[in-house]
């Protein structure tokens, strides 16, 4: 299957998909308005160029980015991409999402986001590992655990982010553990920190689905994506009692209307690297998917997913956006009209994000919490931004989409406006 690109899906970038998301919010912040062009420019944006010596003595150079779109709320927060695709206006858009989300769950950081143009498939390990290295330090110019703060992404893990940490602490001549989290956890890394996205997916799908009168025991759920977002959600679906029944990722897409085994399935993944192959389930056409009977859709994979089309055939009552930006705007506009609810990424799929802030405050204070404690404040923080975003809606009577910006940009625009402009 192909990524969609948003250029030639919608006319649109994904850039200009967020600022259409901004568009929307301004007419309900009053005066705060007055400050919203903010949100409109990345205050930061660095390209970098990354020479690298290949294991066969060629030189190849990358470009690598890091943007930090909003620091008024605190220092920034965002992964690092490694993709083919990254560009400047994918990583400003994917900063941006973070400035929003990290204010609508209260974290106190700003958004940023980071990359490099580069298939890290191709690359030996050893390149990979000078690469990083070498971006790191070029980067090292505005980053810091107070200044702004890497995580992993598409095509980056653990292992990347520990080269980040050592090499911004040679730099430094200090070890300095908190200047990137989803480390190894005998580096400084938090427990729960790997599943901690899926699981956020599962306490707002829950708390959203109690409320609008879905129930989850016996619910029909499909999910695009069963890499660490989708196949911890859809675990958990399973174990509260849902039939997850239609499962894709790039390689396949399965069905199986009595529910597929998620353990064998898993089981197979590992082995096969893939779930193509997969015998406990009937393998359909990629398109057909869209049309499966479902209750709860989870768009697990990638942006640009849900198009106008797509939103007509999808006949569940509840979409959780466990991927960033998987819905256009206008399929945003036939989900609403055809009584679809959305929980937004930035809401949804915070989970990683507040794990990631467990994660640093432990390593500021260099004391260790159990996974028991780290998920119980997850589920905590969580529930508490759904239901505040929910009530949010209600009381706007808008979508829970434009109901997360308006709470997230309250948040920022107030920082903003209570810190005032420099000078004056
Ligand atoms: P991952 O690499 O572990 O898994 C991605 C999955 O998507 C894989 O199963 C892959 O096969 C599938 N996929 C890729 N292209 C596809 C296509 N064209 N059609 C169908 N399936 C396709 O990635 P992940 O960490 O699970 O992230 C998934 C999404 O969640 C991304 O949008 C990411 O930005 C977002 N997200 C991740 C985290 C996190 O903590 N990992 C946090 C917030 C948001």
């Amino acid at each position: 299957m192909e990524k969609l690109s948003y250029a030639s899906e919608s006319g649109t970038s994904a850039w200009n998909t967020y600022l259409q998301q901004i568009d929307r919010v301004a007419p309900y912040l009053g005066e705060l308005s007055r400050w919203i062009d903010t949100l409109r420019h990345p205050k930061r944006a660095l390209i970098v160029d990354i020479p690298l010596q290949m294991d066969d003595g060629t030189i190849r150079h990358f470009e690598g980015f890091r943007v930090q779109h909003n620091l008024s709320r605190g220092p920034g927060k965002g992964g690092i991409r490694y993709h083919p695709d990254v560009d400047l206006n994918e990583v400003m858009a994917l900063s941006a999402w973070m400035t929003i989300k990290c204010a609508a769950v209260n974290l106190p950081y700003g958004g940023a986001k980071g990359g490099i143009r580069v298939d890290p498939f191709s690359l030996s390990e050893g390149e990979l590992e000078r690469l990083t290295r070498r971006y790191t330090s070029e980067i090292g110019l505005i980053i810091g655990p107070q200044r702004d703060i890497p995580a992993p992404d598409v095509g980056t893990n653990g292992k990347v982010m520990a080269w980040m940490m050592d090499t911004y602490s040679m730099n430094h001549g200090t070890t300095i553990t908190g200047v990137v989290t989803g480390k190894p956890i005998h580096l400084g890394g938090s427990l729960g920190r790997e599943k901690a996205t899926g699981r956020g997916v599962f306490v707002t799908g829950r708390e959203v689905a109690g409320r609008a009168g879905i129930g989850i025991e016996g619910a029909k759920i499909a999910v695009q994506g069963f890499g660490n977002v989708g196949s911890e959600a859809a675990r958990l679906f399973a174990e509260a009692g849902a039939r997850v029944i239609a499962i894709q990722d790039h390689t396949a897409t399965l069905f199986n209307a009595d529910g597929i085994d998620l353990t064998a399935l898993s089981a197979w993944q590992n082995s096969h690297k893939q779930i193509a192959g997969f015998p406990g389930a009937q393998n359909i056409d990629s398109e057909a998917f869209w049309t499966v009977e479902m209750d709860i859709f989870i768009p697990a994979a990638l942006e640009g997913q849900i198009t106008r089309q797509r939103a007509e055939k999808l006949s569940c009552k509840l979409v959780l956006e466990g991927a960033n930006g998987p819905t256009y705007p206008d399929a945003d506009d036939i989900l609403k009209a055809r009584g679809i609810t959305v929980v937004p990424d930035v809401i949804c799929n915070a989970g990683g994000v507040t794990v990631s802030y467990f994660e640093w405050v432990q390593d500021m204070a260099s004391f260790f919490w159990s996974e028991e404690e780290i998920n119980a404040r997850m589920d905590k923080i969580m529930t508490d931004a759904m239901v505040h975003v929910w009530d949010k809606a209600a009381e706007k009577e808008c979508t829970l989409r434009t109901a997360a910006y308006i709470v997230a940009c309250e948040r920022i625009l107030m920082a903003r406006k209570d810190r005032g402009i420099y000078p004056g």
